[in-house]
């Protein structure tokens, strides 16, 4: 499947690490200009009040917007997924966040949870250029056969 160059990108972070996607957008904020962007609600107020980005705001994480994020990976509609992860706090959400990264796997997306793996993301020619993302082939999942009782 060609990834286009311009890419939509998931962005979310949890409280503790909402001031530190803000800092790592500012530093790449020419990098990002070309991609749309879709951010769980809190994340993407947080983001608009400091940076001009085209971004499609859904629910709060735990209201349902990291299932929302989920559900547009499985559409094929999300390219890129950046998500702070906060490891030392636990959520309410916590099977919402595991799903959403499942459903990442699942569908072969990159993910970064940290600013270390989103610097890497960002530096690879992938990221501004097309790029031939590997579809799972789940034929064989498919047309499994269900045991008959
Ligand atoms: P939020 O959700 O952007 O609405 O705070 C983030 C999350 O899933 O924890």
């Amino acid at each position: 499947m060609i990834i286009k160059a311009n890419k939509s990108i998931a962005l979310v972070a949890h409280d503790n690490k909402k001031a530190d996607l803000v800092k790592w957008l500012k530093k790449n904020e020419s990098a990002l200009l070309q991609h749309c962007f879709y951010s769980t609600g809190t994340t993407g107020k947080t983001i608009a009040k400091e940076i001009d980005l085209e971004l499609t705001p859904l629910h709060s994480g735990p209201l349902g917007g990291d299932q929302q994020i989920g559900a547009l990976i499985s559409e094929g509609k999300i390219d890129v997924l950046i998500f702070f992860l906060d490891p030392l706090e636990a959520m309410p959400h916590d099977s919402d966040v595991k799903a959403l990264m499942r459903l990442a796997a699942v569908w072969n997306i990159p993910l970064a949870c940290n600013e270390a793996t989103a610097d890497f993301l960002i530096s690879s020619p992938n990221f501004n250029n097309e790029y031939e993302r590997t579809l799972p082939d789940f034929t064989a999942y498919k047309q499994r056969k269900i045991p008959k009782k």
